[in-house]
């Protein structure tokens, strides 16, 4: 608790304050002031009251916390959600996600997708994602405008792909973006190597060195199907993940996307690593990839954060939804009720995403000093009642329809529901034109 003679630019007074760390807590009538986008001041509404502020705002029913951070996804594959559903990963991507990509994404497909994916992000309660599709660019222009906050990451794959002809190309562009947004306050650039099985060692030897020269992250997917293990240790005797740990790239900067395979000896390169994981249940369970045991790895002490995937293949950006699907699929994995209890899982779709993607001293949870990142769920409807614990119902009870204000560094992006700087008609409209197109409809 902090208070100084500059008044605060606003104070909120919600019923419940879950700041995540101190880990477990929920505070009663305390309010939350915040400063030149800053975190301010948390503490009782008694002295929070006596605080000079320039705008002050009752909350009644309403539980203040930290921002969702969305850890991996696909944003402008929102305009390919439902194009192809109910199909195996291999036929998904190569029958239909390829092709589709191949003829269609240009930068105004890319421009339109992310800003809609924005849109439904932050009408969901998420004030952070990451991001790994093409024209890097202009999803990071998209987010600049927007107000919000991301990870970028560069994709890179062996082959030519929509803006790089080579997997070189890419990574030039990548060590371009990355010095220009070095200082932007939002937006942070990553490499992207696709996947094990479409990046060759010498390329990601490439992104290893690049990565360590810049303190850059690197994001990639990482054994999402048990085939994606078993072909690599068929040609090369080699897990996926024991590849990475040769080449060097695990550790705090990696981000292992999926990880639904985990033997004995991957569990032990992990740890050993502090390399962190991001989970996908729903994109998981939809595509019948596997799961990844949350529960065990959170026990060895591994940071686990969630992502929803890209919409083409979750089919939603709801990372509330997501991060109830995790709860009870970690249960159900782990055999045990006790597995990822609510207060956990809020965590990891708080803290534990800004702490893989480097941003904890910034973001993930609400103490003073960082970035005013916050959402306000709105738990006075009927559906809610009775609240014993705010969290419990939040997680087990609550869906994205409650999300009722959000900011990001102290600016107000969601009003009462309501988008403050982007125009939700109209990107309906853009939407729905984009699917007219590509499903060649003309009605
Ligand atoms: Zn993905």
């Amino acid at each position: 608790m902090t208070a100084t003679a500059a008044p605060l630019d606003l104070l909120l007074l919600p019923s419940w304050l879950v700041p995540v760390e101190p880990a477990g807590v929920v505070l009663k009538a305390h309010g939350l002031g915040i400063r030149d986008g800053r975190i301010a001041f948390i503490g009782p509404r008694e002295a929070a009251l006596k605080l000079a502020s320039k705008e002050t705002r009752e909350l009644p029913g309403m539980l203040l916390s930290p921002g969702l951070i969305n850890a991996h996804g696909h944003a402008a594959m929102s305009l390919f959600r439902g194009m192809a559903d109910d199909l195996p990963l291999m036929t998904w991507l190569e029958k239909h996600i390829w092709p589709a990509e191949a003829k269609w994404v240009d930068e105004a497909f890319v421009r339109d997708g992310t800003d809609l994916a924005i849109a439904e992000q932050l009408k969901g309660g998420i004030t952070c994602f990451s991001d790994m599709y093409f024209f890097p660019k202009v999803a990071s222009d998209c987010v600049h405008n927007s107000g919000m906050r991301a990870q970028i990451a560069i994709p890179i794959l062996d082959f030519p792909i929509p803006g790089a002809a080579s997997a070189d190309e890419a990574i030039r562009q990548g060590i371009e973006l990355f010095g220009d947004l070095k200082h932007h306050p939002r937006i942070k650039i990553t490499f992207g190597p696709h996947a094990p099985y479409t990046v060759c060692d010498a390329n990601l030897e490439k992104i290893r060195i690049i990565a360590e020269e810049l303190d850059a992250s690197i994001h990639m997917h990482v054994h999402e199907t048990a085939s994606e293990v078993l072909q690599a240790v068929d040609q090369t005797g080699e897990r996926p993940l024991a590849r990475l740990g040769r080449l060097g790239l695990l550790g705090p900067r990696f981000q292992a996307v999926h990880m639904t395979q985990i033997s004995e000896d991957d569990l032990a390169l992990l740890v050993e690593s502090n390399t962190s994981i991001i989970h996908c249940p729903e994109s998981n369970l939809k595509l019948a990839s596997g799961f990844c045991p949350v529960e065990r790895l959170w026990q060895a002490g591994i940071n686990v954060a969630i992502g929803t995937d890209g919409a083409a293949s979750n089919n939603d950006l709801d990372l509330l939804g997501e991060t109830r699907t995790a709860a009870m699929l970690a249960k159900a994995v782990a055999g045990s009720a006790t597995a990822l209890d609510a207060h956990r899982a809020l965590r990891m779709a708080t803290l534990n995403g800004a702490r893989a993607m480097g941003l904890e001293s910034e973001i993930g949870s609400l103490e003073v000093g960082k970035a005013a990142d916050m959402v306000a769920f709105d738990l006075s409807g009927l559906a809610q009642q009775p609240i014993y614990d705010p969290v419990s119902q939040l997680i087990y009870a609550t869906g994205r329809d409650c999300v009722k204000h959000l900011w990001v560094a102290g600016k107000q992006l969601l009003d009462d529901r309501r988008l403050t700087r982007m125009n939700e008609p109209e990107l309906v409209a853009s939407a729905i034109e984009w699917g007219r197109r590509i499903s060649g409809r003309h009605e």
